[in-house]
């Protein structure tokens, strides 16, 4: 009856997936499906992942995040990894990308679509190179695309393709000096790829067969950005542009095709450069959600990558961006252990959720509403019931017990709530004496 959710949104069909989006995000069904046949709001759902739960990403929605993680050379624990998972999905990451680059990738892969309930996501380049274990050289055009053809067979919902760096984005890129040159794992490899080969970048030269197989199975694409800016400096630089250029060019040809798409984007980039550049993706590829990897607002922060992105992801979410990937404290350092990944997706939330307050997203000012009310209380234990990271909340508490129960040991009492409380009652407050 239908391909595509995007299939299906242009011929009407509300489908099980639209509902539940609808219902999570309080809107009226009709207007998501008008919104998926726009191309304005997606939901990733390869029809193989069958324990998915359906979130949609567009820029009305509530903001969502994506967590990173996979095997590295250095780094071969899957238990880990599935740990990983696990608390990704406990404190409520949307999304799960498998950047796995190491062992038996298939396994692992296999595992997340057979359990995991978040939306997957791959960079199919990554696994290319474990895959047929040969020198970047020998691997064929028709190689690259068949381990793309396997993540969807998979059940991979999103697929990252660096398919906006071709041989003309190249050349831009090797006239303009950067200081950070390409720092996308997957566009470096394609970088050296068609330098070495001379060959086109075979996701854009096939890009037809790249749709052919997403309709198939009802992969959403999201086009990468080789040429984001790895510093501040970089920033909104020739090859940056150029590529988006050619990525807005490949986002009509998907939904001419009813392919969903998201757009990513930086990086690196200064504080007032956030808002022009989420207009202009926006401008450029008509409204289709951009996913941001970050941005990350200063460069001199490592083991503080966190705060640095979630401080430009609220600025990005604000202004438009739907989709944020989280960064832990490790990024630039190493793989994120487990603690590593909870701080990375705290911060992550706190950013979707005030860009989420101030985009006017239905419901979102209730929370802190409802916080309010509680701390004007002095109510502790609704206080933890409510925080993002209720746990951490009550240790604080605990390790350092107030004289009186209904202050903390910041004013004691001096407590500025509990003595206007007091005095609004009517009841007298004596802060030197006991009462
Ligand atoms: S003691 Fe001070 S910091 Fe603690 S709840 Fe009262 S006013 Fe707030």
């Amino acid at each position: 009856m239908y391909t595509t959710q995007m299939d299906a949104a242009r011929q009407h069909i509300i489908t099980e997936e639209m509902k539940a989006v609808a219902a999570y995000e309080q809107m009226e069904e009709a207007e998501v499906c008008r919104l998926i046949a726009a191309g304005q709001l997606v939901i990733p759902a390869n029809r193989h992942h069958t324990c998915r739960k359906s979130y949609g990403i567009g820029s009305m929605l509530k903001t969502k995040i994506n967590v990173n993680l996979g095997t590295s050379r250095d780094c071969l624990d899957l238990d880990m990894e599935m740990e990983k998972v696990r608390h990704a999905v406990q404190m409520g990451a949307e999304a799960i990308m498998d950047l796995s680059s190491f062992g038996d990738t298939q396994t692992f892969r296999r595992k997340l679509v057979a359990e995991c309930p978040a939306i997957l996501g791959t960079v199919p380049i990554y696994d290319a190179l474990v895959y047929y274990h040969k020198a970047l050289k020998d691997i064929t055009a028709q190689e690259w695309l068949d381990v793309f053809r396997m993540h969807a067979e998979d059940g991979v919902d999103f697929m990252t393709i660096h398919c906006g760096i071709n041989r003309q984005t190249a050349q831009r890129f090797k006239q303009q000096k950067r200081i950070t040159n390409i720092v996308s794992r997957g566009g470096s490899i394609m970088f050296a790829w068609m330098e070495i080969t001379g060959n086109e970048n075979p996701f854009y030269e096939y890009f037809d067969e790249v749709l052919r197989i997403c309709r198939e199975h009802d992969v959403t694409l999201s086009l990468g950005d080789a040429c984001r800016p790895g510093c501040l400096e970089d920033a909104g630089d020739i090859a940056q542009m150029e590529e988006l250029v050619t990525l807005g060019e490949l986002t009509q040809r998907a939904w001419a095709q009813d392919v969903q798409v998201i757009i990513e984007g930086p990086g690196h980039m200064p504080l007032h450069q956030i808002q022009a550049n989420m207009e202009l993706q926006k401008t450029i590829c008509k409204g289709a959600p951009f996913y941001v990897l970050g941005p990350i607002v200063t460069d001199v922060a490592p083991g503080y990558d966190h705060i640095t992105a979630a401080i430009g992801g609220a600025m990005a979410a604000a202004y438009g961006a739907s989709f944020l990937c989280y960064v832990t404290p490790a990024e630039h350092l190493s793989l994120p252990d487990v603690d590593d990944v909870k701080e990375g997706i705290i911060a992550s939330k706190i950013a979707a959720h005030a860009a989420d307050i101030a985009k006017g997203v239905k419901g979102a000012m209730d929370w802190d509403h409802q916080m309010a009310v509680a701390r004007g209380n002095l109510d502790w234990e609704r206080m933890f019931a409510l925080a993002m990271d209720p746990d951490k909340a009550r240790a604080y508490r605990a390790q350092s017990a107030p004289e009186r129960e209904d202050t903390c040991t910041m004013c004691g009492k001096m407590c500025a709530i509990r003595n206007m409380n007091k005095l609004l009652r009517g009841e007298i407050v004596d802060i030197m004496e006991e009462d």
